[in-house]
């Protein structure tokens, strides 16, 4: 394939190219390989609605990429940028995702094209429920087969409007709090789900950094503290990761690429000063403890220990792969790196760690709040009390045979019985843990292998394929 050629590659096309080098490091019949990256089935629907007395006609759609696993799971979008190649091109991301940190599901993704600045909250709601009654009525919307999440311009307020509007649909259902995950607490949401995939993205950062040959290979050395981080996008993921870089491993934020602009201090930036502004003043100009740059993407060229774009997809490119000054890129957005730019990157012996890895922690997890609604109770409740309560008698049987008094602060880590959100972080630590020892191991045990990316298309694909060959391809 010429330069040119793959400059022009949809990003559907650019996923598959990426999973292409898997196959064939994994010497895979063709037949399969193009089985698994075909997208099963995606709807497109165009429906009215009534916004105060004039009739607008929305679009949008639902890909399943797989139903090797079901439900498949995926986001909704509402964005201007959506269409159906990108919706696609989502939905086999996160069939790999899935399968990369274990959770059973598909991949699958929808998007709504609409700018949401341009309506008002009772607006919103009576698009966002008349998009769901489509899926639901069309067979892509149920706790069993297809459940949505939040993802870029949707959150807890479109699923809890998701999920009541299938209620409505099917009260017989009574797992009709699994058709959606991502929904507030209260409506039977699961704490820790709003941060997750930025947590994620650290937990990711942490264990690469307990790999010191990883490390080396990248060109750094020692660990967080102290690296250089430019992070593109302080939206829920961008922010999230950012916030815990800075306020918990001591890294550097030097520079936050917004949409208007580039925020860069060498000295780094307090990220919750940064989010206040942005959410009182709608941009990240005039924010006085930075110099401010119009020009948002020449921050991506910065030199720095870590890129972290946690925005769009196709922001570096081959127009500016060249220029990229980085050791290290840790994809939380999805697909922020074309393949043409993969490849320079490789060329040139940048390490990235890739989407379908680092940004899991999000349907990580959906999976725990899908379970949590299944069963119906929530993580903690039974074993709590149970679990302070032995603490306790620990601490007594160890005092009366030592005669000694423990202190308060061994006492109180001792007594403390986990909550929901001390289990859901753990999971979610021990998956990113996991996963990264997958690919890592996967990496260095295959000369095939070159790149974090292609390591982790092939854990994806080992697991995906043998559900094909145990079930059949019919
Ligand atoms: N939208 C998120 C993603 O791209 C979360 C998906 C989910 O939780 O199902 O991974």
């Amino acid at each position: 394939m010429s330069n040119n050629d793959k400059k022009t590659l949809s990003f559907s096309q650019s996923v598959n190219h990426m999973a292409d080098r898997a196959f064939q490091a994994l010497d895979m019949d063709p037949g399969i390989a193009n089985a698994i990256k075909a997208c099963n089935s995606t709807i497109q629907v165009n429906f009215p609605v009534n916004i105060k007395g004039k009739i607008e006609v929305f679009t949008g759609w639902r890909a399943v990429h797989s139903s090797h696993r079901l439900p498949a799971k995926g986001g909704i979008r509402f964005a201007v940028i959506v269409d159906q190649d990108e919706v696609e091109a989502l939905a086999s991301l996160m069939t790999y995702k899935c399968a990369i940190v274990d959770v059973p599901f598909g991949g699958s993704k929808g998007g709504l094209l609409i700018d949401p600045a341009k309506y008002d909250r009772d607006d919103m709601e009576l698009i966002t429920r008349r998009f769901a009654r489509e899926l639901i009525r069309k067979g892509f919307l149920s706790p069993a087969t297809n459940v949505p999440a939040p993802d870029m311009g949707t959150g807890q307020r479109e699923m809890a409007w998701i999920a009541d509007t299938y209620k409505l649909l099917h009260p017989e259902d009574i797992n009709h709090n699994g058709c959606v995950t991502g929904k507030p607490v209260a409506h039977g949401g699961i704490r820790g789900r709003t941060e997750a995939t930025g947590r994620g993205v650290v937990y990711a950062i942490r264990e690469f950094f307990r790999h010191p040959d990883d490390v080396k290979t990248a060109g750094l050395s020692g660990g967080l503290s102290g690296k250089r981080i430019v992070i593109q996008g302080l939206g829920n993921v961008g922010y999230y990761a950012a916030k815990l870089l800075e306020e918990e491993d001591d890294a550097k934020i030097i520079a936050i690429i917004e949409r208007d602009g580039a925020l860069i201090n060498d000295d780094g930036l307090a990220i919750e000063a940064v989010r206040q502004y942005i959410n009182e003043h709608k941009t990240i100009k005039g924010f006085s403890d930075a110099t401010f740059t119009e020009n948002g993407s020449s921050a991506l060229e910065l030199k720095c220990d870590i890129l972290i774009p946690a925005a769009l997809e196709a922001q570096i490119t081959a127009d500016n792969a060249d220029r990229i000054k980085t050791s290290l890129i840790v994809e939380a957005a999805n697909g922020p790196v074309t393949f043409a730019a993969d490849e320079i990157l490789r060329s040139r012996g940048v390490t990235i760690l890739p989407d379908a890895y680092v940004n899991a922690g999000g349907v990580t997890v959906s999976y725990f709040e899908w379970i949590r609604n299944l069963s119906h109770i929530r993580f903690g409740r039974m074993e709590r009390r149970f679990d302070e309560m032995r603490g306790q008698h620990l601490i007594s049987a160890m005092e009366s045979l030592t005669d000694k008094t423990v202190p308060d602060w061994m006492r109180n880590e001792i007594v403390r019985g986990a909550n929901e959100l001390d289990l859901v972080r753990s999971g979610l630590d021990d998956t990113m843990r996991n996963a990264y020892q997958e690919l890592s191991e996967t990496l260095h045990n295959n000369d095939k292998i070159e790149d974090f990316r292609t390591a982790a298309y092939v854990v994806a694909i080992n697991k995906i394929s043998r559900s094909y060959f145990d079930i059949g391809v019919y």
